[in-house]
């Protein structure tokens, strides 16, 4: 089944973010940690031009740490960009955001000298919890200001910079249906877009590769050499996934093995290596 999804208009999506990047000193763009390539728009590349930009790989706590500090590595080479690992609900990581805004753009976010800065990302990545956990307490609506269009409202997070509060939303890329796939499994594609069992077979199929050991333990398989549909079905046949005459219920199975997954029952696990790396 080919993955198509729309969460938006994309057209006024791009415009709008056209519209405030002139306006606006760095471009805080979410990843999720566990597939920073497939998680981001290239069309944002296009739009952002030079500007600096911070790539937050949101969700490290998901990831795989070794090959989160190899994203980290790979981005950080990449001119006016640096990298962060942050786990977007936990405040220690997110306040050094502020600090990485300043170093790239040093003229600014001084006294007297306001940095600007918005938050992008495609849905589910974390940009309202970031957001949330950036503003903190120190909240503060600062109404239109006339440096960014009157439809955006910004928070002045009181150390120099100032963030508008609407994350601009992008849409995924699905070009490229591996993507595609990477993407559904990590739970960023609304569940009507994709076929479950198939989301679940890929994720297997990626899992027995790279993590076979968590896999393994999980669901304490005997072992792992298996097709990925002969996987999904011991780990139905474990989980009492059957339906009458002694079958699995492969729907049932993906589901269990998809939330288990995203939630990190499975382990720290990363679907995605920076080119290059085998
Ligand atoms: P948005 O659509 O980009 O604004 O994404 P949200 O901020 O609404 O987050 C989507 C989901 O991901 C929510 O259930 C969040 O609690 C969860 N989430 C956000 N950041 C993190 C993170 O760093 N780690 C984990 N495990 N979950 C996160």
């Amino acid at each position: 089944m080919k993955i198509e999804w729309y969460p938006g208009h994309m057209a006024k999506a791009k415009r709008q973010i056209a519209e405030v990047l002139p306006k606006i000193d760095v471009v805080i763009e979410v990843l999720d940690a566990r597939l920073p390539l497939s998680s981001a728009n290239p069309m944002l590349e296009k739009l952002r031009g030079g500007k600096p930009c911070i790539k937050v790989l949101n969700k490290s706590d998901l990831a795989d740490t070794g090959i989160t500090s190899s994203w980290v590595a790979y981005f950080n080479q990449l001119q006016g960009v640096r990298a962060i690992p942050v786990d977007a609900r936990n405040r220690s990581a997110v306040s050094k955001i502020p600090a990485l805004c300043r170093r790239l753009v040093p003229r600014r976010g001084v006294p007297g000298k306001t940095l600007r800065a918005m938050v992008v990302g495609i849905p589910n990545v974390g940009k309202s919890t970031l957001i949330n956990t950036l503003a903190g307490k120190k909240i503060a609506r600062v109404g239109d200001k006339p440096a960014i269009t009157t439809c955006h409202q910004q928070i002045d997070l009181r150390n120099g910079i100032i963030l508008s509060d609407t994350p601009g939303l992008l849409w995924p890329h699905l070009e490229d249906q591996n993507a595609a796939q990477r993407l559904a499994v990590s739970g960023a594609i609304g569940e009507n877009a994709y076929d479950q069992v198939e989301a679940a077979l890929s994720a297997l199929g990626w899992l027995k590769e790279d993590y076979p050991e968590l896999l393994g333990k999980r669901y304490k398989l005997p072992e792992i050499s298996g097709e990925p549909l002969t996987l999904l079905e011991e780990i139905g046949r474990r989980r009492g996934c059957m339906v009458s005459g002694g079958e699995v219920d492969h729907r049932r199975a993906a589901e269990i093995l998809l939330n288990e997954l995203r939630g990190g029952k499975i382990g720290r696990i990363s679907l995605e290596h920076p080119p290059g790396k085998p």
